[in-house]
């Protein structure tokens, strides 16, 4: 199933300009150039460019963040400067008046990592480690861009159609870059991204996939096509589009699942009921929930694999039609009735899970079933179903494993923030936005996209995403986990001033609002897994 083509490391990086000599971190060259140093491409930054990620650039000979530093507020005024520049960067102290001087005092404020530049080459402590209050408590928040060469998006699509045989290759613009994986209730997951397609690959496989996760983490569209299956849109937080056609409606459960939440509203209408699902079929009368209701057997003969009484699995093969088979005349999964048992005039729906489809037939004397117009105690009960699935969605989680550089940012001895956050002594958040823990060693995190700001995943061309992480904590915690105390700064200096270093800082903040259903990210324990 492989299609790498393995290399011993990291693919060949397009380096945009070769550097002459060797020169000083954030110095000006001769010819005007600074270097970066916050990836390992190291560009070559000519005055007024930006380097190959254009998240740094030549600002007359120093080397800045181009991006704000995004910022959380609490609450934000209508007529709030939304970009605020650090004034203080360039005459010292000098403050700016766009905040409220309660904002500095007030548990109001939360830097993020969006923007706030990185720890690479990872000898340096976080950009930013901000001291501010929480209910009264000393707090620290540590916070930085990381590089993640190790992440991945799951990707959770809402539809009962056929995207792709499990482990099929998920493509994009023709590269693998992901697979996949199983089906849940009404779902289809995916995984997308993962240092296997980042790095193991060919450069340009490595390429599409640093593009495909930018896109998907910043909330864009992304348009993917599955070895022999789908070709499907995903956006986070949108319907997917599958073969073209929008998703609607999550199924209410599996066809037996709908059978017996809907039996009972059904009986006195109805003498047979096969709601068709890809998974399994379920068939009223035979149902236990039908038999409960001492209902008459109608002798229908299914096709498929009998499971229970009323339970059928592989009645069709998976696809784009009715309940996620691949059939659009639903009579083809009905092999035929028992003459002993049916009757003519005999009353049967066929729907599917999510009512999109629905017919009405009755047994002529043959016992054919022919087609009729559904009567309107029977329709509401299929608008019913319909009106219980909830809208389809594309649901993104970033996850990603936070290794040892970005660590170092924060303590001289790593393992203690390991220990820290598995302690429940550290709150994890990615841009704002919690962050769930996964059990087990090294700090392996989740986060939501839809709760994280607007743009905040970039990559470098190592090819890596780069990713907000803050780690949030009492001040005294920090102290004991060996953290870099000297480069702790009270908040009102970092609206002041921004980061504590020149070379590659960002020169502005931008305010952003706490995302909606977001906890306050200081004073909460971490989502621990
Ligand atoms: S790719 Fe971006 S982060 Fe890396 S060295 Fe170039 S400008 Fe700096």
């Amino acid at each position: 199933m492989t299609e790498h083509t393995k290399t011993d490391g990291l693919p060949g990086i397009d380096v945009p300009q070769a550097a002459p000599e060797p020169v000083a971190s954030g110095a000006r060259t001769a010819s005007a150039k600074v270097e970066c140093n916050a990836c390992p491409v190291l560009c070559q930054i000519s005055e007024g460019r930006t380097g190959a990620c254009d998240r740094y650039a030549n600002q007359a000979g120093a080397l800045v963040r181009v991006d704000p530093v995004v910022l959380l507020r609490r609450t934000l005024e209508v007529g709030d400067a939304e970009l605020v520049p650090f004034a203080g960067r360039a005459d010292g102290d000098a403050a700016p008046a766009e905040w409220s001087g309660d904002l500095l005092h007030a548990d109001e404020v939360f830097v993020t990592g969006v923007g706030s530049s990185t720890t690479y080459p990872d000898y340096k402590p976080a950009p930013f480690i901000v001291a501010s209050q929480a209910r009264g408590v000393d707090m620290v928040t540590v916070v930085t861009e990381g590089i993640f060469s190790y992440c991945s998006f799951k990707v959770k699509i809402d539809t009962d159609r056929f995207l792709g045989p499990e482990q099929a290759n998920i493509r994009c613009k023709g590269e693998v870059v992901g697979h996949v994986t199983t089906a849940e209730y009404g779902s289809q997951m995916l995984s997308l991204g993962g240092v296997h397609h980042l790095t193991g690959g060919s450069k340009k496989e490595g390429r599409i996939t640093a593009e495909m996760m930018q896109l998907l983490g910043n909330k864009q569209a992304v348009e993917l096509t599955i070895d022999g299956g789908s070709q499907i849109v995903v956006q986070a937080g949108r319907a997917p589009i599958v073969n073209g056609v929008e998703e609607q409606r999550m199924r209410v459960g599996c066809g037996s699942a709908t059978i017996g939440i809907f039996a009972k509203q059904l009986l006195g209408h109805v003498d047979e009921v096969v709601v068709v699902d890809d998974h399994i079929t379920g068939v009223l009368t035979e149902h236990q929930a039908g038999r409960c209701l001492d209902m008459r057997r109608s002798g229908i003969k299914m096709l498929g694999r009998k499971s229970t009484p009323g339970r059928y699995f592989q009645v069709a093969n998976p696809g784009t039609g009715w309940g996620g088979t691949d059939i659009a005349e639903p009579l083809s999964i009905i092999e035929g009735w028992n003459p002993e048992v049916a009757w003519p005039g005999l009353r049967l729906l066929m729907t599917s899970t999510t009512g999109e489809h629905a017919s009405w037939y009755v047994l002529d004397d043959a016992l054919r079933p022919v087609e009729q117009a559904m009567p309107a105690a029977v329709r509401a009960v299929v608008e019913r179903i319909g009106e219980n699935c909830e809208p389809s969605l594309s649901t993104v989680l970033f996850l990603g494993g936070a290794g040892g550089s970005l660590r170092a940012g924060v303590t001289d001895n790593p393992v203690r923030l390991t220990r820290a956050i598995k302690q429940a002594m550290v709150n994890v958040t990615c841009g704002g936005a919690p962050a769930y823990v996964w059990p087990g060693g090294g700090i392996t995190v989740m986060a939501d996209v839809m709760r994280m700001p607007d743009n905040s995943f970039g990559t470098v061309p190592t090819p890596a995403i780069v990713a907000p992480i803050e780690f949030s904590m009492a001040l005294e915690d920090y102290r004991l986990l060996g953290g870099h105390m000297e480069y702790v700064r009270p908040l009102d200096q970092v609206l002041r001033r921004g980061a504590w270093h020149d070379e590659g800082a960002p020169l502005a903040l931008r305010w952003a609002q706490n995302a909606p259903g977001n906890p306050w990210p200081l004073g909460q324990p971490p989502l621990l897994g």
